[in-house]
């Protein structure tokens, strides 16, 4: 199958930027047509369902679309800098190569990593994998910062939707992403997600087949828009996903001296949340355990496996 795709006058994402990144202009995303990835392998720190006994093959790709002022991977996320973001440019037919390599190395599944601006590059690279022998599940991990349309250009590809909700409120997406309609746009996005995968499956070791788990990083000092968070999500969809709840924040460079997210959150702050989607009825959940909140934990973007 193929599908058009208008990158002369790009419109892929929420953000209608009309750039040509066909001709080498970038958006707000920093990046050309040319798809870059940063890293590829085995991850193990992903939710249990998701990484078996070899861990998740994620794809790292660079460049974003949403571009929160604390993000963890900003290295690769790039949308402060004016350069392009470090990766290694590849081609879609290495990347179906790639994913089939990952598959090799024994990945539960191929994590495509902020995917949203590539979609014209990781649609025909799906097609030729799934072709070529890939048989293990395809997970969309994404800031959920999407067009609902572009969304459903991946039904059949994608088997587990792996999207962030990371506010209610529209003054901290402008403040921190600068993301106008960011909750609309996301729960608009989910909604297309739940349609195309309506309840989870798994298998009989526990490992996720087909579904949607939505994430929450929870931000130091914002606890009334985390519980709105996770109260919109349980109300609108119930055990028909998954929460991931996230403790993992942590104070990058350029939020040092924020005075709210210049701190790593709470044990108690998050404690409290937890409860408080226990009390909400949340059964479908993911928490993590203490002392994720380090630097350490976050991939070198050497390009391997690319
Ligand atoms: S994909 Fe990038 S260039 Fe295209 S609209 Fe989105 S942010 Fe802008």
């Amino acid at each position: 199958m193929s599908y058009i795709f208008n990158l002369s006058n790009c419109t892929l994402c929420p953000r209608n930027c009309g750039v040509n990144r066909e001709a080498g202009q970038t958006g707000f995303c920093r990046v050309p047509s040319q798809l870059i990835a940063a890293r590829a392998g085995l991850l193990a720190y992903e939710e249990p369902c998701l990484v078996g006994s070899k861990g998740s093959g994620a794809v790292f790709f660079s460049g974003c679309n949403l571009g929160c002022i604390f993000c963890q991977n900003h290295e690769i996320s790039g949308t402060d800098r004016k350069e392009l973001p470090p990766g290694k440019q590849i081609t879609a037919q290495r990347l179906s190569e790639v994913f089939l390599e990952l598959q090799a190395q024994g990945a539960a599944n191929i994590n495509l990593v902020t995917p949203t601006h590539y979609l014209h590059r990781i649609i025909p690279a799906l097609e030729k994998a799934r072709a070529e022998g890939l048989s293990v599940p395809v997970v969309y991990n994404t800031s959920a910062y999407e067009k609902a349309e572009m969304l459903r250009l991946l039904e059949g590809l994608v088997d587990i939707y792996l999207p962030d909700l990371k506010y209610c409120s529209d003054a901290l997406a402008m403040e921190y992403s600068r993301a106008p309609h960011y909750f609309e746009t996301a729960s608009a996005a989910i909604e297309e997600m739940v349609r195309q995968c309506p309840e989870p499956l798994l298998d009989d070791d526990g490992q996720m087949r087909r579904g949607v788990i939505v994430r929450h990083l929870a931000l130091p000092g914002h606890e009334e828009d985390s519980r709105a968070v996770l109260r919109y999500l349980f109300k609108t969809y119930g055990d028909r996903i998954f929460i991931s709840i996230l403790n993992q924040y942590t104070p990058m460079p350029a939020v040092k001296k924020h005075p709210l997210l210049s701190r790593a959150l709470t044990e108690e702050e998050y404690d409290r949340l937890v409860d408080y989607a226990i009390s909400l009825g949340v059964e479908n959940g993911y928490i993590q355990e203490g002392g994720t909140a380090d630097e350490s934990f976050i991939p070198v973007w050497d390009g391997s496996g690319l």
